[in-house]
């Protein structure tokens, strides 16, 4: 820890404070050491981990045939590319129209803003807003919207997802807040809201001039054709929200990096269009994402590229459905797993979220996340994820169907 009372007031240059108010982030490294504690205790047990966050199936052919692609236009002097458009390439923005427009949402090209992926952009977005602006984050959520804020040295009240509201949360009518996070289907949670949910939230948000940043990393598990995939879907969204989508999830884009930022022209506050103030902050702190990432992203959006990644998608969705279908046979209360990866539990016997944890590992050999490491309401709560391989999520719900409630 830095110690300031040493420090000379006034000739000393300062760090950026407010860092030093962010919490250790303990969850993962604690799950890592506790699970190499017990496979040095136990090393003939197989582990199998449940809580993975990442996508584990490789890329799909149409995107390695159109990188490839990419790859030898680069190596040749025709086709060569150098710098490009900061906000992306056209082709890439009109492909996302293109999706959007599948959805029933027009939108323009200049409205869409090509990301090396959402989170990025869920951090960068702060930067055109005042720090003195209050901001809503619903408990239990992806903790990055917790963390950029403290970092700008925000005002963060949380909003109380849980059972009772299926960790849907909506806004208290007579409370104003200047920014709201909604993440939906949400991490860690896997709940969805429904157009009706959002509307109220849309309502609110004009009423009281607050900006909603939409997080829609996981929308294309979203198999319910009633339940929005876009915030824009919902009517007079566009005045008052920025969608933040990603391809990670979508398209096993997490070592790829791409995702993209809509930011509408009709969003506009102290009588400034929000789209131009973010196009100023690219075009100054922003390169680009790599020609080739791009012509990869802009196959996911082609016909036979939404195929094939709507394969993965339905593989990890029976994934989920394997194991939400044993956590209803052992009468265990979840949400999620059905519109999207994430499966939330509620831990068995009041346990705490570490017991849980703590007993899943020990008795039966599975690793999954606590659900206290998102939010103070995810104590007593786990997040499994289905991210992983078929043999190990069906061995693993053979050992879960033997626990003793
Ligand atoms: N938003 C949510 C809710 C996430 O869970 C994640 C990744 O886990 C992201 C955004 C970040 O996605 P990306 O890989 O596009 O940065």
């Amino acid at each position: 820890m830095i110690n300031f009372e040493n420090s000379e007031q006034g000739d000393s240059m300062n760090i950026n404070k407010n860092f030093l108010d962010l919490k250790e982030s303990y969850l993962f490294s604690l799950i890592g050491r506790k699970v190499n504690e017990y496979k040095a205790q136990n090393p003939d047990v197989e582990i199998i981990r449940l809580g993975i966050g990442d996508v584990t199936l490789p890329l799909v052919p149409a995107v390695v045939e159109a990188m490839g692609r990419a790859v030898l236009e680069m190596g040749n002097a025709e086709t060569f590319r150098g710098y490009g458009e900061e906000q992306g390439y056209s082709f890439l923005r009109h492909a996302v129209c293109g999706y959007y427009a599948k959805k029933g949402v027009e939108l323009s090209e200049n409205e869409v803003f090509i990301s090396d992926g959402a989170k990025s952009d869920l951090g960068n977005i702060l930067d055109i807003f005042d720090t003195d602006n209050s901001v809503l984050i619903p408990d239990p959520v992806y903790p990055v919207y917790v963390d950029t804020n403290i970092m700008a040295g925000r005002k963060i009240t949380f909003l109380n997802g849980n059972a009772e509201n299926g960790f849907l949360p909506l806004p208290d009518p007579g409370e104003v807040y200047d920014i709201v996070y909604i993440c939906s289907p949400n991490n860690p949670t896997g709940a969805v809201y429904t157009k009706a949910q959002l509307k109220v939230w849309i309502d609110w948000a004009i009423k009281n001039d607050a900006v909603i940043l939409f997080d829609s990393a996981y929308e294309a598990y979203i198999q319910d054709s009633d339940l929005p995939t876009s915030i824009y879907q919902v009517d007079g969204a566009k005045q008052c929200a920025i969608e933040f989508c990603s391809l990670s999830k979508t398209a096993g884009f997490t070592g790829v990096r791409c995702g993209y930022t809509i930011v509408p022209l009709e969003l506009v506050r102290n009588g400034v269009s929000l789209n131009k103030l973010w196009l100023r902050r690219q075009t100054t702190k922003f390169n680009g994402v790599s020609y080739i990432v791009q012509r990869g992203a802009e196959a996911v959006f082609t016909e036979e590229g939404l195929k094939q990644v709507k394969e993965n998608i339905k593989y990890y969705l029976d994934n989920a459905r394997i194991i939400t279908e044993t956590l209803a046979e052992l009468g265990i209360w979840f949400t999620g797993g059905k519109n999207s990866p994430y499966i939330w539990l509620k831990c068995p016997d009041g346990m705490s979220s570490w017991e849980f944890f703590d007993m899943l590992l020990k008795e039966y050999g599975l690793v999954g996340t606590p659900g206290s490491g998102f939010g103070a309401n995810g104590e007593g709560f786990f997040r499994l994820t289905a991210f992983g391989n078929r043999d190990n999520v069906l061995k693993a719900m053979d050992r879960i169907r033997k626990m003793r409630l």
